[in-house]
């Protein structure tokens, strides 16, 4: 049997990096991830193209998507080599979901969703592994010793963007941009929408078996 191809939709703070972890250990597949990727080519020299900013940093920093042209060619790249994927943090606009259409089919599409309230909760409690990109948060999702990773014993970082003012337009570009994103998707069988204001177990759970009644 061939490794699920998962998408996870969900607005910033819904969860999206903290399940996909989950996702790698249980069913094998790559975690692709346009916010790591971009976050490791932050200071990439993309003024040839002739845009608003000089690198995609510019742009991230201020909560704003970075153009397509930069982004879409990250993704391409990785799904080519990934079998089995989840891919996060992308499509973010009608025009990425129409460009993935051209680039891979997809058994699982799930939508996780969260009240805005909680979401900034979340946001700017969140802390990172800038190493290997684990998620923690100051309160809800503890690491076993304060300020390091659990995974590789790095220290844990706030996020530029996890500031307050980012966040907010944050919410703004994906109520903007991405909700329509996933009405898009939200007709397909493969579609499966999925309460991400559980705890972290609960959510775990649900997705868990979305996942499995597709392999
Ligand atoms: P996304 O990748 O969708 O932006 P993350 O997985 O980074 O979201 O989660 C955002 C923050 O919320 C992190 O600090 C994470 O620890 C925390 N978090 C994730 N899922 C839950 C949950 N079900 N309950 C409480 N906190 C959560
Ligand atoms: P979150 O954890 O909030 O869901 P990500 O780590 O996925 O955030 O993304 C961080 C930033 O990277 C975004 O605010 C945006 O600037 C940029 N980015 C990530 N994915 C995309 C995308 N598909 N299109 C455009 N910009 C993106
Ligand atoms: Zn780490």
């Amino acid at each position: 049997m061939s490794q699920p191809k998962i998408l996870l939709l969900g607005p910033p703070g819904a969860g999206k990096g903290t399940q996909s972890s989950n996702l790698v250990d249980a069913f094998g597949v790559e975690h692709v991830t346009t916010g790591d990727a971009l976050r490791s080519n932050k200071d990439m020299d993309i003024s040839d193209l002739g845009l608003e900013y000089e690198t995609p940093g510019e742009y991230m920093d201020r909560g704003e998507l970075v153009p397509d042209e930069v982004v879409n060619a990250i993704v391409e790249q990785a799904l080519t080599s990934a079998d089995g994927f989840v891919l996060d943090g992308y499509p973010r606009n009608l025009d990425q979901a129409e460009e993935l259409e051209s680039m891979t089919d997809l058994d699982v599409i799930v939508s996780l969703s969260v009240s805005e309230a909680e979401l900034v909760d979340r946001l700017t409690g969140r802390r990172v592994c800038e190493e290997c990109g684990e998620n923690y948060h100051v309160e809800f999702d503890q690491p076993a010793e304060e300020g390091v990773c659990d995974e590789c014993g790095s220290e844990l970082i706030q996020r530029e963007d996890d500031q307050e003012d980012a966040v907010r337009n944050r919410l703004d570009v994906f109520a903007q941009n991405t909700e329509p994103v996933i009405e898009y998707y939200a007709d397909r069988d493969a579609f499966v929408e999925i309460d991400g204001e559980q705890s972290l177990d609960a959510v775990w759970a649900d997705l868990e078996a979305a996942v499995e009644d597709t392999v």
